[in-house]
């Protein structure tokens, strides 16, 4: 696999190194490997993207919809078309299974383009109304610059769910991924060009979150953020972008349940719960950390989830078989390490895991990797830092509760508000539990199903706004009313 010997920007529909010439090693984290460099771009290459964006934002705004859609479903052929290589790139990126990021990341990649190319081709934005006095028409028009920010632990997946719709919408864009992450979005970048996308309408700048990132939100002419990653990072960004008047989009962390009642399905309730605690290393945002299990089948399900846990294959993300990669970098790994530790200290029972896994027990290859062993603790109180704080790893609290009441106060027991996934036999009691959750997404009986069109985000600390859908093409656009005597 060819890895690039160096990253570069791309802007204005050629790749670039940083104005400054700085740049930053790109490590592969299963081998502790430095695998190339990239640029880091600082205030003065965003404001160079930022300037592209908005001379390619003339035409790109104007253009039918139709022929926007028809650039995304050739970008989507394309993605499709590099699966193997950019699946790999993945892999090497950020330690994931190869067979995870085959057949999830980058599929759902090439699906979230096709899938904003037919919303916005299918889009209504401008409304009518009429009274006996007033005829209005709402018009909806492209917001101008996006500027588009996401994390490194689904690097193209959702890189592709914030620019697909700004694109589809008539915004041009400034997007910056991970400097964990940068290999899918440079390789995006260039595909782009070979789809037929003007230069200019999709820039991509790589480098340091505090730096680069905090400059395109800083920037007075991008009017719209879309953020995705900590809670930390954004209130950070909404302190800039407030006063600045921005519109800003925030899908921030999770501590989410997976609830289990006794009329389950046990079988598919286990399988549900083991994906939803450590599928990409327990990295996703909608992970079910808290494991929730009603009194009269905790033991038996306890154990089997244990038992089903111990036996994830972690191994070389590149090899066939493996279920558990590395984790994202050797300073993730020493938090996940401190939040297991904090977890003994409040008393909690290590079920299995809790450690990194004996190096002889790895491949030779990933020996330097920042492995850790998929980790179930049972013994702790709802109330605790480890049941609170997002650990963002391989790591999954497991406790009994009652009834429906104790489950929903159990679960609702969070300053997070993101997903929450629900295993019953009964589909009323599902729907009446999803009710009462203040999460802003309930499974029944699923985690990770999606219909693009349905509103994906959350409340409290996990963010504000939603995506997916008309939501998303809405979030793009300035509406403005035009109103006239009937
Ligand atoms: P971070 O908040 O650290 O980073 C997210 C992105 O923001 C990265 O591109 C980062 O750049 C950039 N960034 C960092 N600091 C700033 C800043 N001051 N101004 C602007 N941009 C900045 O999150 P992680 O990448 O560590 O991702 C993990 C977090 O993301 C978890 O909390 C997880 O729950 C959340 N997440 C939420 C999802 C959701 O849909 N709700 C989905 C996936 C993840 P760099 O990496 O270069 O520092």
């Amino acid at each position: 696999m060819q890895v690039p010997a160096r990253i570069d920007n791309w802007i204005d529909g050629s790749s670039r190194p940083a104005r400054s010439g700085s740049v930053m090693d790109v490590v592969d984290p299963a081998t502790g490997a430095r695998v190339c460099s990239m640029a880091a771009a600082g205030a003065a290459d965003v404001a160079d993207a930022q300037a592209a964006a908005a001379r390619a934002f003339v035409a790109w705004g104007a253009r039918p919809a139709a022929e926007r859609a028809e650039l995304l479903d050739r970008l989507a052929d394309l993605v499709e078309r590099n699966l193997e290589r950019l699946a790999t790139l993945e892999s090497i990126d950020s330690g994931k299974p190869l067979a995870l990021a085959r057949s999830v990341d980058i599929p759902r990649a090439a699906s979230n383009l096709r899938f904003f190319a037919e919303a916005v081709r299918a889009w209504q934005p401008d409304e009518e109304y009429r009274t006996a006095h007033a005829h209005s028409r709402v018009i909806r028009r492209p917001a101008g610059v996006a500027g588009c920010i996401s994390p490194w632990n689904l690097p193209l997946y959702l890189f592709t769910w914030k620019i697909a719709p700004a694109l589809a919408a008539g915004c041009t864009v400034v997007a910056k991924p991970s400097e964990e992450t940068p290999m899918t979005a440079a390789a995006l970048g260039e595909l782009s060009a070979e789809a037929g996308f003007p230069a200019g309408v999709l820039n991509v700048v790589h480098g340091r979150g505090p730096e680069c990132g905090a400059a395109v939100v800083a920037h007075p002419s991008i009017p719209v953020i879309t953020f995705t990653g900590g809670t930390e990072t954004g209130a950070r960004i909404m302190q800039t972008a407030g006063p600045m008047f921005k519109r800003v989009a925030l899908e921030l962390g999770g501590k989410n349940p997976t609830i289990v009642f006794e009329d389950a399905d046990f079988e598919a309730a286990l399988s549900g719960a083991v994906r939803a605690g450590f599928q990409n290393q327990g990295q996703i945002c909608l992970c079910g950390s808290r494991v929730l299990v009603q009194r009269g089948i905790y033991e038996r399900f306890r154990d089997a989830f244990v038992e089903r846990v111990r036996a994830l294959r972690v191994g070389d993300p590149l090899e066939a078989g493996t279920e558990q990669g590395s984790l994202v970098s050797q300073a993730h790994q020493t938090k996940v390490s401190a939040a297991v530790e904090r977890a003994r200290a409040e008393g909690g029972r290590v079920l299995c895991g809790g450690r990194a896994p004996d190096a002889a027990a790895l491949p030779e290859r990933v020996r330097g990797g920042a492995y850790w062993l998929p980790t179930v603790i049972d013994g702790l109180p709802m109330g605790c830092a480890t049941n609170q704080e997002e650990i963002f790893g391989p790591v999954v609290t497991i406790q009994p509760f009652d009834d429906d009441r104790e489950a929903v106060a159990l679960a609702n027991q969070s300053t997070f508000g993101l997903a929450a996934n629900v295993w019953t036999g009964s589909h009323a009691r599902g729907m009446a539990v999803a009710e009462r959750l203040e999460f802003g997404i309930v499974w029944i009986n699923a985690w990770l199903l999606r219909d693009l069109r349905v509103p994906f985000g959350g409340v409290k600390r996990s963010g504000v706004g939603r995506e997916g859908g008309d939501e998303a093409l809405r979030f793009f656009t300035e509406p403005k009313s035009v109103t006239w005597p009937a």
